[in-house]
């Protein structure tokens, strides 16, 4: 096999260097299906938001690295598309025992680049995980439809087909699950593919292209490119690449969205968020706050459906004690010790931009009830850590309530209503996800009917559908049409062709100039 010293073939071998502070190794490309150092003189330093130690440098991919790769899909995709769907699911099925067989390996480099705890890390591997389930039964999914004698002699029917050369642009927040949302449904419908990881956490993706590798995709079939804003133009712009799926920021996802559709791409922009929980007075007290603190501060607020503002209707309001109860006795530490519930934020701008928003609050007349930003972790001195903070008579016009912060900062609101509640829920412009708690049947159908988010959960605080379902984000969480897998990420990634075919004895009947009709 390709196993140089460091025992990982993405990372570059010139140095033969053990990863060190002063000698980080280099992360390549994979082209061709060929792990290759990028020609780049400019390289971008993966920290451990732990410690700040250099665990990698990535590069800025050269423009005509960039083109190599384009090429290497573009060239692998005609013979990818007519392997059989069988071979492409078995290869699938194949990718997925490797994955569980290094989850381990996986979730170890999700904490050291990312931070996330490592039991959040193994859930990080596990969703994508059943991304790749969900792929091998692709044969199904890509069924087409038919209608038979639809005129005299003559059948309709429609197949999905791949597109070509598809692309995925990642965030950082996780590292497994979104790559493993991207390719394996791209490749398995027939499509080749270009990969620009984070470049704030690009390993976990690497080890997963070895993998996939290692599981039979040939080479060109699945290429990453690493770099930052003119990779990502150039994937926007360039004519061979058909389709682009997005995960990250607005800022990001409204400028890619606009730029690859002005050239003609398919774009799923999946994007901020400000998720909600309104909780009712008679709801379960303790299932909900143990549910509200689990789904604020889990992976320190750093995920797109982690919930940012609780609105307590009614008598549920003095519960907001027992919420910051909970949220006191949570342990920040390093993502790697045993027992840690809240890791590192990926970067010190990260935690400045979250501090100011805590302080903004403060400032427009929301009170601080619980401060996590003096947080101290012994031994990690250097670490980005935000400890859990709430902030609560929240109001809409708030700058901390507007912005997403992505952070373990929870908003407490106050409704008199369920009607008042579920408006401030939808006068917000994000739309990924909403909850209630309640053990009334009445309210919670009431609030599934008017709410105006795409993730609705009913006493479940984190609703995200499973793969056989789509990621169903909306409003400004969401631009495009067709969603990440299930049904729609199958769609997203094949265009349909519809065949009338007619096949009859043919007696002549001259040349009829009219619209034919059905016969
Ligand atoms: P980000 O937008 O900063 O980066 C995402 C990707 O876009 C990266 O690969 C980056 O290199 C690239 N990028 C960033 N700025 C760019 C620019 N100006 N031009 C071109 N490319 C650019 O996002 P992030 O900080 O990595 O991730 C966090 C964000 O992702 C949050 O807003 C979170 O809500 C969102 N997110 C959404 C979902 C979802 O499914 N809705 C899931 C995960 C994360």
């Amino acid at each position: 096999s390709q196993i140089p010293a460091l025992g990982i073939s993405h990372f570059s071998t010139a140095t033969d260097s053990i990863p060190s502070h002063r000698n980080p190794p280099r992360v390549r490309n994979l082209i061709g299906g060929q792990f290759l150092d990028s020609q780049a003189s400019k390289t971008i330093d993966v920290l451990n938001p732990a410690t700040q130690e250099v665990v990698s440098q990535v590069p800025l991919t050269t423009n005509e690295e960039f083109k190599a790769a384009v090429s290497a899909a573009k060239q692998a995709f005609p013979s990818w598309k007519n392997t059989p769907i069988t071979t492409r699911q078995r290869i699938m099925f194949k990718l997925q025992e490797l994955i569980r067989r290094d989850i381990d390996k996986l979730a170890m480099n999700i904490t050291t680049e990312q931070g996330k705890t490592l039991k959040d890390a193994h859930g990080d591997v596990f969703r994508g995980l059943e991304v790749v389930e969900h792929a091998c039964g692709m044969a199904t999914l890509q069924m087409g439809e038919y209608v038979s004698n639809v005129s005299n002699g003559i059948d309709t029917y429609s197949i999905r087909e791949p597109l070509g050369v598809c692309a995925g642009i990642c965030p950082f927040n996780f590292p497994a699950m979104i790559p493993l949302w991207m390719f394996p449904m791209a490749v398995t419908c027939g499509n080749t593919y270009v990969l620009k990881p984070s470049e704030k956490d690009p390993g976990a993706s690497m080890i997963l292209a070895e993998l996939a590798m290692e599981a039979g995709l040939p080479s060109g079939v699945l290429n990453i490119v690493h770099g930052t804003n003119d990779i990502v133009n150039n994937i926007c712009d360039d004519n061979d690449i058909k389709a682009v799926s997005f995960v990250g920021s607005n800022t990001a996802g409204m400028h890619i969205y606009a730029r690859a559709a002005a050239k003609g791409k398919r774009v799923q922009s999946n994007m901020g968020a400000k998720n909600h929980a309104i909780v009712m007075p008679d709801a379960s007290i303790d299932a909900t706050l143990n549910a509200l603190a689990a789904a604020g501060f889990g992976a320190a607020g750093q995920r797109c459906m982690a919930l940012s503002t609780v609105v307590f209707v009614g008598d549920s309001k003095p519960w907001e004690e027992g919420l910051v109860e909970r949220a006191k006795s949570l342990k920040v530490n390093a993502g790697s010790e045993p027992d840690t519930d809240l890791g590192p934020v990926i970067s010190k701008q990260a935690k400045d931009r979250i501090c100011r928003l805590i302080q903004t609050g403060v400032e427009s007349g929301a009170r601080l009830v619980l401060d996590g930003r003096n947080v101290v972790v012994p031994g990690y001195e250097h670490g980005n850590f935000v400890g859990p903070t709430i902030l609560s008579n929240v109001t809409s016009n708030m700058e901390c309530y507007e912005e997403e912060i992505f952070g373990p900062v929870l908003l407490c609101m106050q409704a008199d209503s369920l009607e008042e509640a579920i408006d401030i829920v939808n006068r917000n412009k994000y739309g990924n996800g909403a909850s209630i708690f309640t053990t009334s049947g009445v309210a919670a159908r009431k609030f599934q009917n008017e709410i105006e988010a795409g993730q609705v959960g009913i006493n479940v605080p984190i609703p995200v559908p499973l793969p056989f379902f789509s990621f169903t984000g909306s409003k400004a969480s969401f631009a495009g049409d067709l969603n990440f897998y299930g049904k729609a990420g199958m769609q997203f990634y094949t265009q349909i062709k519809t065949v009338t075919q007619q096949w009859k004895d043919l007696p002549s009947q001259g040349v009829s100039l009219a619209m034919p009709t059905s016969q």
